[in-house]
């Protein structure tokens, strides 16, 4: 038995809280365990839950594995993650997804849910083993063509209605392929002065335009992934005001950065630390995004943690490669984000980190309010701790942090997975 001392769960007041049998069996005061954990001034989260996360895991085991990128996880406070599809050779059978699963179970960090891909070979030409994937031990109900886009308008549609039949939702990479080739940052002032080829807000939001209209044609569940523009958020507004079935996600570093970086930040102009698919895009994009995120329009953070090694990211923009790690420094940026400034709560972020994103995976046993019976998945965060960030000091085994240079609030000390402390005093268990 644990007993956690003196937590503030969802930032209330100090209670304890005790672990028996992987459960919360108890919360109140004064209460005793065999192991004492001391958590004087931490906040208690439910265990984050990601829903978009690569781990690379089969194929660019140089970037990222299973068991580094949970590792990377469970520092970062998670206790679920989805791991993306587009891995060598691609989540687009039974056999691959399974194979992503029972690495996750092996490795024991967190639980790992692969995301099943929409089309073979994320090729956009045929639908994979949808069903076959979603009755695999891994039991996929979510899927994507991560990376790239289902642009084939029927072919969406039919993956669409396909995942009806249980319960599953497509999460869409919204890119319009033909608005965005060559694109390398946002398209605007400071893609202009770099002279760097534009990538266009409505090659974004025209895709997400047509989706909400499918699902809603078809009556099926969308989830748009990794939401960056500020028109983007009017129209998912737009559909959920129609009571249609969509759900967003935004990325930490699209609440926090700007297209501004790439011309001026602590590392130096035209670094490609900064490049990211879909790009960081303007201040006013920023603010949609933070607004969407408190008001309930996006409904969730997802990480796109998007591990590259070295050489991959430290090479002239143009052959860098799009993406950024983010698993660690999550909670950190949507402190900075989104608490500092006043928009979300410490209950707020539980919603957005955890409870939402669960269920837009219909995961069980994640993303459940910290109350006796419920399992004992939880996160204990020191807001109060500023600390710069330092890629060396990561446990990814890749190093392509945009937030080098960058000092950010808070830590997690400690996350526990059904009971069992993966993450203590901050290091791993
Ligand atoms: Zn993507």
């Amino acid at each position: 038995m644990i007993v956690i001392r003196n937590a503030r769960i969802l930032g209330g007041e100090p209670r304890d809280i005790l672990i028996a049998n992987g459960l919360i069996s108890e919360i109140g005061a004064g209460l005793g365990g065999e192991t004492v954990i001391e958590a004087e001034g931490l906040i208690a989260l439910p265990g984050l839950v990601d829903l978009h996360t690569h781990l690379r895991e089969p194929g660019r085991e140089d970037a990222e594995t299973v068991e580094t990128g949970t590792r990377a996880a469970a520092m970062g406070g998670f206790t679920a993650v989805h791991a993306m599809a587009n891995t060598s050779p691609v989540a687009d059978t039974a056999g691959v997804v399974e194979q992503v699963w029972r690495r996750g179970q092996e490795a024991g960090h967190c639980d790992v849910h692969p995301v099943g891909a929409v089309t073979s070979g994320l090729e956009g030409k045929h639908l994979a083993e949808l069903g076959a994937m979603a009755d695999s031990q891994a039991r996929v109900r979510v899927f994507s063509d991560d990376g790239k886009c289902v642009s084939d308008a029927v072919l969406m549609r039919r993956a669409l209605e396909y995942v009806k039949a249980f319960d599953g939702v497509v999460a869409q990479h919204a890119q319009e392929p033909r608005l965005t080739e060559g694109a390398q940052l946002n398209e605007g002032e400071v893609s202009g002065r770099l002279g760097l080829t534009g990538w266009p807000a409505v090659a974004e939001e025209a895709i997400i335009a047509r989706d909400c209209l499918l699902a809603a044609h078809v009556g099926s569940r969308l989830h748009v992934c990794h939401v960056s523009t500020a028109g983007s958020v009017e129209i998912i507004r737009w559909a959920k005001s129609k009571g249609w079935n969509v759900t967003a996600e935004v990325t930490p570093h699209h609440l926090l950065l700007t297209d501004g970086c790439a011309e001026a930040s602590p590392v130096g102009p035209y670094n490609p630390i900064y490049k990211v698919n879909p790009p960081l895009r303007t201040q006013e994009d920023v603010t949609a995004l933070r607004e969407a995120l408190a008001d309930g329009t996006i409904d969730c953070v997802a990480t796109d943690h998007a591990p590259h090694p070295v050489e991959d990211k430290e090479t002239e923009w143009a052959a860098a490669a799009m993406g950024m790690i983010g698993l660690e420094t999550a909670l950190s940026v949507v402190q900075e984000a989104m608490v500092e400034t006043g928009l979300l709560d410490w209950a707020g972020v539980a919603d957005r980190m955890s409870f939402r994103p669960a269920r837009i995976g219909r995961l069980s046993g994640q993303g459940l309010p910290l109350e006796v019976g419920a399992p004992a998945n939880i996160t204990l965060y020191d807001p109060a701790v500023r600390t710069p960030v330092d890629p060396t000091a990561m446990v990814s085994r890749s190093r392509n942090t945009p937030y080098q240079g960058l000092t950010l609030p808070g830590r997690v000390v400690a996350t526990f997975l059904r009971g069992r402390p993966t993450v203590l005093d901050g290091k791993l268990v």
